[in-house]
């Protein structure tokens, strides 16, 4: 549907025309004729189907000319959204002079929200928390709202905004309409559509629409421990106009930016614990192309839109799928296409990954990481394809520098030219790290299918022990980890002094020590082998219950050893 069909007013479409938008999105279809027809809506969409613009446009069409106090009150999770949407809706509403939208959220300065809230604001868009303060102060008055809605419903709940959000719906006019959009239904929201919706209506995306399929997927396999080298290869290769990088803490966030930043990339972090101000600077900076690399926590990048992300990376596997969703919907905006990349880094979170890719219905294909060989050749590449395409002729100044050197110094032509592409590449080049990528063997469970029969046991040996605080708990922890087999794969684990054993099937020997050799147990690293010792020493063993090593207590072994006969 285009929207000249949608009945709006000249004012709106010349706007909406200055934005390019020709064709509507579905959820923009269907909710604002509804919503123009003055009914309670529940609006189930994903991320980037332009919900802004599905109650931003009847919203501003529903506002009178006369000054009636603030008529549409828009909560947002979040501060970023809060902004975005108001912007968004500035746009829409650029030739209604009587529309006067506003913007207030926490962290910024309260005197000027209030000034521009007493200005006549009609039209404001905020943080629940931020609205109830302006509530309470009485710089906002609601009693002639007519309009509320809640963008991004469940995620203010998430955020812990529900008792705000309930006193706000209960302190404001109960002749009103109350539109919800929430990407989930979970009962919480439920709850809130019964008690403050009048007669809702369900307007529902089909999942066949989620942007996500016009976003190419992929994952990588990197040792943990090298995914930072990892992400710089992946950079180097891809070149991303824009990209996002997404951690699971602030701190991974902050330790992230400072790797990236210290080898020359363009990139900023963006978490929950930065003051507004210095939020907002970066995302300027995003924005305006002066970094092109994001590196952000899920909440803090909840929503935010900026058009022309062509890569979005998943630093850490999110920890919930629909995290994932709106993640990789920060790229393919609005129908474009992109790609999203997910470094994992054990056994474990491959299976994950499987149970997300089903999920949400889509393909995630395993890629290599590029070699620095494919780097440096793709680099030359563009290098030539450059000089190639160029047709400048030489200035007669730079014609008399090639002489010169030609003359004085003895070089041939090919020569200047060869040195001049080097200290052009060089400085590219020493943003390569230097390390070789083990590969990662894959398990099959070809061989014992994960089972441990008694005849067929071998042992290994890890290089940590008592000594270093392991428990067997942690040992069979980091082999589940690690190998992706199941727990009951493995047999008894003794713990010693220096070292432990563990028991494998005989058939998988030789994948476990691989995929074991190297990794870290209760933040050691340790090296895997197999066990050659004679079976003579005494120690704990996995299942016993007992805490204790009796390797290095004998005067107290006796009874622990007879329990166990
Ligand atoms: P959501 O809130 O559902 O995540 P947004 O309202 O933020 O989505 O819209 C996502 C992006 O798509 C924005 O950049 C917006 O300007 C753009 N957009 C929205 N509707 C259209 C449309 N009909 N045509 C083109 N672009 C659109
Ligand atoms: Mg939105």
């Amino acid at each position: 549907m285009k929207f000249n069909e949608l009945q709006l007013t000249d004012e709106v479409l010349r706007a909406v025309e200055d934005m390019g938008f020709v064709e509507t999105t579905e959820i923009q279809a269907r909710s604002i004729p509804l919503i123009k027809s003055g009914i309670d809506i529940i609006g189930k969409s994903n991320t980037g189907t332009g919900k802004t613009a599905a109650f931003g446009i009847p919203a501003i069409e529903s506002i009178s000319r006369e000054k009636n106090g603030v008529e549409v009150l828009i909560l947002c999770p979040t501060r970023e959204l809060a902004m975005q949407a108001c912007d968004e809706i500035k746009k829409f509403s650029r030739y209604m002079s009587w529309v006067k939208p506003c913007a207030v959220y926490g962290g910024a300065n309260m005197d000027r929200q209030i000034i521009e809230l007493k200005r006549g604001a009609n039209l404001v868009v905020g943080t629940p928390g931020r609205v109830m303060d302006h509530m309470r102060r009485r710089t906002l008055k609601l009693h002639n709202l007519k309009m509320i809605i809640l963008d991004e419903a469940d995620e203010m709940l998430n955020m812990g905004f529900r008792e705000d959000i309930e006193c706000i719906l209960q302190d404001i006019p109960e002749e009103r309409q109350t539109i919800l959009f929430s990407a989930t239904m979970p009962p919480a929201i439920l709850a809130i559509t019964n008690q403050y919706q009048n007669n809702p209506e369900l307007i529902k995306i089909d999942q066949k629409y989620r942007t996500v399929d016009t976003i190419e997927q992929y994952y990588f396999e990197v040792p943990s421990g090298m995914k930072t080298e990892a992400m710089q290869y992946l950079l180097l290769a891809y070149e991303p106009k824009a990209s996002m990088i997404f951690c699971n803490t602030k701190k991974m966030v902050d330790e992230l930016t400072d790797a990236l930043t210290g080898k020359g990339f363009k990139a900023c972090g963006l978490h929950g614990d930065m003051k507004q101000a210095q939020r907002s600077f970066v995302m300027d900076k995003f924005k305006s192309g002066k970094i092109n690399i994001l590196i952000a926590t899920d909440v803090a990048a909840r929503g935010i839109d900026v058009s022309g992300v062509d890569v979005v990376f998943n630093y850490d596997l999110p920890q919930d799928n629909e995290y994932y969703i709106h993640r990789i919907g920060r790229t393919g905006r609005a129908g474009k296409s992109g790609s999203a990349y997910t470094l994992i880094s054990n056994r474990k979170q491959i299976y994950e990954l499987r149970a997300l890719s089903k999920y949400i219905k889509a393909d995630i294909v395993e890629k290599e990481l590029p070699e620095k060989s494919e780097i440096i050749n793709n680099k030359m590449q563009k290098l030539v394809t450059k000089i190639t395409a160029a047709s400048e002729q030489p200035l007669r100044e730079e014609a008399e520098i090639i002489l010169s050197i030609l003359n004085k110094e003895g070089y041939s032509p090919e020569e200047i030219a060869g040195i001049l592409i080097n200290l052009r590449l060089n400085k590219e080049f020493r943003n390569i790290p230097e390390f070789e990528l083990p590969k990662v063997k894959k398990y099959s469970p070809k061989h014992s299918g994960g089972k441990l029969t008694k005849e067929k046991a071998s042992k290994i040996e890890i290089s940590a022990g008592k000594l270093h605080r392991i428990a067997p708990n942690f040992i069979l922890g980091a082999l589940v980890e690690a190998t992706g087999m199941p727990g009951r794969s493995f047999g008894k684990i003794e713990i010693f002094e220096k070292y432990s054993t563990v028991e494998v099937p005989e058939a998988d020997l030789e994948f476990v020590v691989d995929a074991m050799d190297n990794t870290k147990i209760n933040g050691k690293k340790v090296s895997v082998k197999l066990c050659e010792r004679k079976p003579s020493e005494k120690s704990l063993r996995h299942g016993s219950g007992s805490r204790r090593n009796d390797h290095s207590r004998r005067k107290n072994q006796g009874g622990y050893h007879r329990k166990r006969k």
